[in-house]
């Protein structure tokens, strides 16, 4: 739920309402708005134009700011890993990765997560609370502004399942897009979902131009359902449908992903079967190897049976890509940051 002093979380109409309340002029609004959501400010004195009566309202308004308490740079891609914490001491994990093309960041949507995927690291302690708007903002805002270069790319795949924090999610949406912050192209944002189907519905219908990814990492619903408990909920035939109506709702492309796992998902059968499944849906397959936890006995497919996989993918008419894994050398992804803070500081209780 949206906190109603949550100023970073207000769109531009929200904000004019406030002044009205305020009894101040609704075209302050697009002032405050632009200071958060484009200049990345964290307080009110930095608000120059602002009158010195109206900051000191907007004093019982806290800015949203996450703070960095650690970091962590790659020596092969510099892909930097950060950990912020959040007003209420929990700590969140955000990537940034540099490519050719422009900087990504990948986002947490939740406090861990409550999905149960068995090769995640980010489930293992549960489920704590979903984020604010503000908080998912501030990932990209903080490390826009601590590495000084454009972030141009969002990508919804950090701790937690998105769809499980839906309004939250729109409302970031809307934000992250909207002219007057920091514009980011709907066409340069990913979300990503293991696949809450009646979620996938209702998000159709807003007909937003970002991707859709899904988490599919496997070619049938028993095989599914050992990776994934959600497989139990939806079964591939009703999330595969979802994907078709996204598809025709809003004319993006979706993309699968698929982790491999050695000797479990990573076959020529497999991708034979995975291809009969998804033929007919304009999609796109990211291959990339599971990254091994250590809670769990999965082992990552070798570097050929990726490649076979994406040949024998291709033959089947299914194009795939093998996803480039960035940061290697620095804690691993997908939660395991945050597991590795967590559990440090656990010890030093
Ligand atoms: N809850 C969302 C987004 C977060 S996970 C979802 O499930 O899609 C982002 C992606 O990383 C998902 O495809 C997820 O299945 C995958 N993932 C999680 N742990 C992984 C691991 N150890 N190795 C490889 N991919 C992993």
């Amino acid at each position: 739920m949206m906190n109603m002093t949550d100023i970073k979380s207000m769109t531009i109409d929200e904000l004019k309402v406030l002044m009205t309340e305020l009894g101040d002029k609704p075209f302050r609004a697009k002032q405050i708005y632009s200071w958060l959501h484009e200049h990345l400010v964290t307080s009110y004195d930095e608000m120059t134009n602002l009158p010195k009566s109206l900051r000191e309202k907007l004093s019982a308004y806290p800015i949203t700011a996450l703070e960095a308490v650690d970091v962590q740079i790659s020596k092969i891609d510099g892909t930097r890993k950060y950990l912020f914490r959040l007003s209420d001491g929990n700590v969140i994990e955000s990537v940034l990765m540099r490519y050719k093309h422009g900087n990504s960041v990948c986002i947490s949507s939740q406090v861990g997560c409550r999905m149960g995927c068995r090769f995640c690291a980010s489930t293992i302690g549960g489920w704590t609370r979903n984020l604010l708007p503000s908080e998912m903002l501030d990932q990209i805002y903080r490390i826009q502004v601590l590495t000084g270069e454009r972030v141009s790319n969002v990508v919804v795949m950090g701790t937690g399942e998105p769809l499980d924090n839906y309004e939250n999610l729109l409302r970031f949406i809307h934000i992250l897009t909207e002219e007057g912050g920091i514009h980011i192209s709907q066409r340069n944002l990913t979300v990503s979902t293991c696949g809450l189907v009646p979620k996938i519905y209702e998000l159709a219908e807003e007909k937003l131009q970002m991707t859709l990814a899904i988490s599919l990492h496997a070619p049938n619903d028993a095989r599914r359902q050992e990776l994934m408990p959600i497989a139990k909920k939806y079964t591939m035939d009703e999330l595969l449908t979802a994907c078709r109506t996204y598809f025709e709702k809003t004319g993006r492309r979706i993309t699968f992903e698929y982790s491999l796992v050695a000797g479990v998902n990573d076959s020529d059968e497999d991708a034979r079967e995975l291809s009969e499944r998804i033929r007919g849906i304009n999609c796109h397959v990211n291959l990339i190897p599971v990254n091994p936890i250590k809670e769990r006995n999965f082992q990552r497919s070798t570097r050929e049976a990726v490649q076979n996989f994406k040949i024998k993918l291709e033959k089947c008419g299914i194009n795939g890509t093998i996803r480039r894994e960035m940061g290697s050398d620095i804690d691993g992804a997908c939660g395991q940051l945050r597991k590795s803070y967590i559990e440090k500081t656990e010890s030093e209780k």
